[in-house]
C-alpha cells in the first residue's frame, strides 16, 4: 500500500462520505445475509446471487441508485474476499462496518488508473461520482490496479494504492531465522534479537482509560461526548501510524538479512484462541495460571494486529521465503537437547531445561525451535522439510 493524504473540498467530502455510506450499507447487508444463511441453512449466498440482490436494491432505493455502482459492487466483492479469508483461517470473521469508524471504499479496474499529476507537490485522482480529488504527492504515485479511499476516525482522508512492494533480494547466504510471537516482547528472533512493536505507552493507556471513563458519563450524542470520542480516536490513530511504520521497517529488515524466514502458522494458532484452563493437581477445583491474562487486554490485541500485518508484509517482500511452522510445543521444547516438558518454562520470561539445564530467554528459545522447523517434534509429526539441496545454517548471531 502506498498511501497519500487526500484533501477533498468540503463539497467533495460530503460526496465521499455518501459513497462511504453506500459501501458500508452494502457490506453490512451482505454480512447480515451471510450470518443468517450460515446459521440456518449452512450455506451462504454466492457472490453472483448478492450482485443480483444489489441490482434489485438499487432499483428499489433512489439514494442507493444515485451512488456509484462500481463502489457498491466492489464492496460486495471485498466482502466475498473477507469471507474466503475467514474460511481459510487467515483472517478474522468479517464484522459490521460502523459509521464514523470504518469509512472507506475501493475502486478497482481501469477507473483506478485515472490519476493526474498537477504539479510537483499535488496530484488528483478521479473518483466516480465525486470528481477530481487532490492529494499530496509525498512520493511517486505507483502504477496500481486499485485504490482505497478512507477517512480515519480523526477525519483525515487518505488514498491508498494497492501495490505489491518490490520483492527484496535475499542475501544468498542460506541464513534461516525463526520469529516467535513473544509474550514479553512482541517478536523474538532466533538470533537473540527482541523486537518491540510500538503500542500504547503506560501514560497513553492511563489516558485512554480516563477518556473511556469520561465517555461513560457523557450523554449519548452530546457535544462533550463527541469531543471525548475524538480524543480517543486520535490516540488510536497515533498508535496505528506507529505500528504501520514498525511493520514496514521490520519486514524490510528481515527480508534483507535472511534467506528463509520461519514463523508460526497462524491458521493453527488461531489468533482469537483462548488458552485452556489448567486445573491445579494439588488442589481440586483451583486453577493454575494459563497465560490467559497475557493474551487478553488492549495492548495484546494491538500487538496481535501488528503481528498479522508483519507476516503479510513479509510474504510480499520475501515472497517464497516465508515458511509457516506448526507452533505446537515451541515454547516448551529445549532448543538444545529437544527435551519437551511444561516444567521447562520456569516463568513467562525464563526458559530452563529440566533435562540439560540450558537456560535462555523463553521467547528466543521458542524462536530457535521455529527456526529449526522442529516445532511438532513432541508429537512425532514431521517438521517442515529442510531444502535437500543445501542444509541451511541457523543464523545464531546477527
Ligand atoms: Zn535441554
Amino acid at each position: 500500500m502506498s498511501r497519500f493524504r487526500m484533501y477533498p473540498t468540503p463539497a467533495q467530502q460530503d460526496a465521499l462520505l455518501e459513497q462511504c455510506g453506500h459501501a458500508r450499507y452494502v457490506w453490512n447487508l451482505a454480512l447480515e445475509q451471510w450470518s443468517m444463511w450460515t446459521r440456518e441453512t449452512r450455506r451462504a449466498p454466492s457472490f453472483a446471487e448478492q450482485c443480483r440482490q444489489l441490482t434489485a436494491a438499487r432499483a428499489a432505493f433512489d439514494w442507493l441508485r444515485a451512488g456509484s455502482q462500481t463502489v457498491q459492487q466492489q464492496a460486495l466483492r471485498d466482502f466475498d474476499q473477507a469471507v474466503k479469508h475467514f474460511y481459510a483461517r487467515t483472517h478474522r470473521r468479517p464484522t459490521w462496518r460502523r459509521a464514523g469508524r470504518s469509512e472507506g471504499f475501493r475502486i478497482v479496474g481501469p477507473q483506478a488508473a485515472r490519476v493526474t499529476k498537477l504539479n510537483r507537490r499535488w496530484a488528483a485522482a478521479l473518483v466516480p461520482k465525486v470528481g477530481w480529488v487532490r492529494f499530496r504527492l509525498s512520493r511517486a504515485v505507483p502504477n496500481a490496479k486499485s485504490y482505497r479511499v478512507t477517512r480515519d476516525r480523526v477525519g483525515r482522508w487518505h488514498i491508498a494504492f494497492a501495490v505489491a512492494p518490490k520483492p527484496i533480494p535475499n542475501p544468498g547466504m542460506g541464513l534461516v531465522v525463526g520469529v516467535d510471537r513473544g509474550v514479553i516482547v512482541s517478536a523474538a528472533l532466533s538470533t537473540g534479537d527482541r523486537l518491540t512493536c510500538p503500542s500504547l505507552s503506560k501514560a497513553e493507556q492511563r489516558r485512554l482509560r480516563y477518556l473511556q471513563r469520561r465517555l461513560a458519563h457523557c450523554r449519548p450524542g452530546s457535544n462533550r461526548g463527541q469531543r471525548v470520542r475524538a480524543a480517543i480516536a486520535k490516540l488510536h490513530a497515533r498508535t496505528g501510524d506507529r505500528r504501520k511504520d514498525w511493520v514496514e521497517k521490520t519486514s524490510t529488515d528481515l527480508a534483507r538479512r535472511f534467506d528463509v524466514i520461519r514463523v508460526e502458522d497462524l491458521r493453527i494458532t488461531s489468533m482469537t484462541m483462548r488458552p485452556k484452563p489448567k486445573p491445579d493437581p494439588g488442589c481440586p477445583g483451583a486453577f493454575l495460571p494459563n497465560r490467559r491474562r497475557a493474551k487478553a487486554g488492549l495492548n495484546r490485541s494491538i500487538l496481535a494486529n501488528g503481528w498479522g500485518a508483519l507476516i503479510r508484509r513479509l510474504e510480499h517482500k520475501a515472497a517464497g521465503r516465508v515458511e509457516k511452522v506448526n507452533p505446537a510445543h515451541t515454547s516448551q521444547t529445549c532448543s538444545v537437547c529437544r527435551h519437551c516438558a511444561p516444567e521447562n518454562r520456569e516463568s513467562q520470561a525464563v526458559f530452563r531445561c529440566v533435562a540439560c539445564g540450558h537456560q535462555a530467554n523463553a521467547d528466543v528459545n521458542a524462536a530457535l525451535n521455529i527456526a529449526a522447523g522442529r516445532a511438532v517434534s513432541a508429537r512425532g509429526e514431521t517438521p517442515v522439510p529442510v531444502s535437500p539441496k543445501r542444509e541451511p545454517q541457523l543464523a545464531t548471531s546477527a
